[in-house]
């Protein structure tokens, strides 16, 4: 079967050709526009995937040398995520099958990043723990099949991602964070700053503390030396990195042990994180754990993952109606 998925949650215009559980092409349009606001604009977002998609869903097809009739199904990313955003996925998705009499195929996008370990060798077998980490989530899951999950675990306020995003913000790094703190880190030492570690009962997360902890470590040495950040920016990145990961492998340690679990995997654009994938080999390697890290591309959004959960979908015959709306919100 040929699916195509099309993934339009937040600020990556992306579609994908899956053939036989096999990846053809990803194509991803990243919106630069959201960098000078220092964040993700929605009515922004909605305005560039409404621009995006059609030429990133032709170029998708040509990349994967196929032509439009050959699409068995399409699969759409539901939600969660921005409304405006997944309305025109959503809508394109509904069209496209519409006009080609084809079934239509919804996907919750946080399931599609946790299965997006199916797209390539080494695949996790069930039940598998997968600690979801992404601009918007930090989920601790115990997948017990494709489309069975339960949430053992969540964050009470921010995100790891957005934990890494606002620091930059702190540390006067532009949006999105993530992937610089990281770069900077790797030239820093991490026990420079003390950062603190919440203590959260049970396999929840929180975020909120570390970052009020920097912006006060941040104002209080700025008043001292006004070229503070700039001089320390490796260390202070090294740290807040650090500590992050350390939060994330703790309650992820918690969970194999609770569970029993030793296929253990990462998903989410945290999982491109090197500190985070390094540590999580390291504690695979003392734990006995078989553990599994998604390749970069398949870290942050992408409809390669969108289509794969269509892909599964589509073998149980699980289809939905052109009545379909997509959720803000949408649970596991
Ligand atoms: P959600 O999936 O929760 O709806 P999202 O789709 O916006 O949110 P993703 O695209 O999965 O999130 O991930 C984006 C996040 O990943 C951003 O917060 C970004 O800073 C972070 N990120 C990307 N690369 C890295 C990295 N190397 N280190 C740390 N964070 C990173
Ligand atoms: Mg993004
Ligand atoms: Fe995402």
């Amino acid at each position: 079967a040929i699916i195509l998925g099309i993934e339009s949650s937040c600020d990556e215009t992306s579609a994908s050709i899956c053939i036989n559980g096999e990846i053809h092409s990803n194509v991803i349009a990243t919106q630069a526009i959201h960098a000078k606001y220092g964040g993700v604009v929605p009515e922004l977002a909605s305005r560039a995937h409404q621009q995006n998609i059609i030429p990133t869903v032709d170029e998708a097809i040509r990349q994967a040398k196929i032509s439009k009739n050959q699409i068995d199904a399409v699969s759409f990313t539901r939600g969660p995520g921005l409304l405006g955003a997944l309305l025109v996925g959503t809508s394109f998705a509904k069209s496209f099958a519409l006009a080609q009499n084809i079934p239509l195929i919804d996907i919750n996008h946080m399931q599609a990043h946790i299965l997006a370990h199916f797209i390539e060798e080494p695949k996790p077998s069930f039940p598998f723990l997968c600690l979801t980490v992404s601009g918007g989530h930090t989920q601790i899951v115990l997948v017990k099949d494709y489309f069975e999950m339960e949430l053992l675990g969540e964050t009470l306020d921010d995100a790891a991602g957005e934990a890494f995003d606002k620091t930059a913000k702190i540390l006067n790094l532009p949006y999105p964070g993530g992937p610089l703190i990281d770069k900077y880190a790797s030239q820093g030492n991490s026990n420079m700053y003390k950062l603190p570690e919440p203590q959260i009962p049970g396999l929840n997360f929180s975020f909120s503390g570390l970052k009020t902890a920097i912006l006060y470590l941040v104002q209080d040495q700025l008043k001292q030396n006004p070229d503070f950040l700039t001089e320390n920016i490796a260390d202070l990145c090294a740290s807040v990195q650090s500590r992050i990961v350390s939060i994330l492998l703790n309650k992820l340690k918690k969970a194999a042990k609770q569970t029993g679990v030793k296929d253990i995997a990462i998903a989410g654009g945290v999982s491109a994180n090197s500190g985070l994938r390094k540590g999580l080999i390291e504690m695979g390697e003392q734990y006995h754990w078989n553990v599994f890290i998604p390749k970069f591309e398949y870290c942050t959004d992408n409809a390669a993952m969108i289509a794969i959960a269509g892909y599964h979908k589509y073998l149980k015959g699980d289809f939905v109606g052109q009545d379909v709306a997509p959720m803000a919100r949408m649970q596991l």
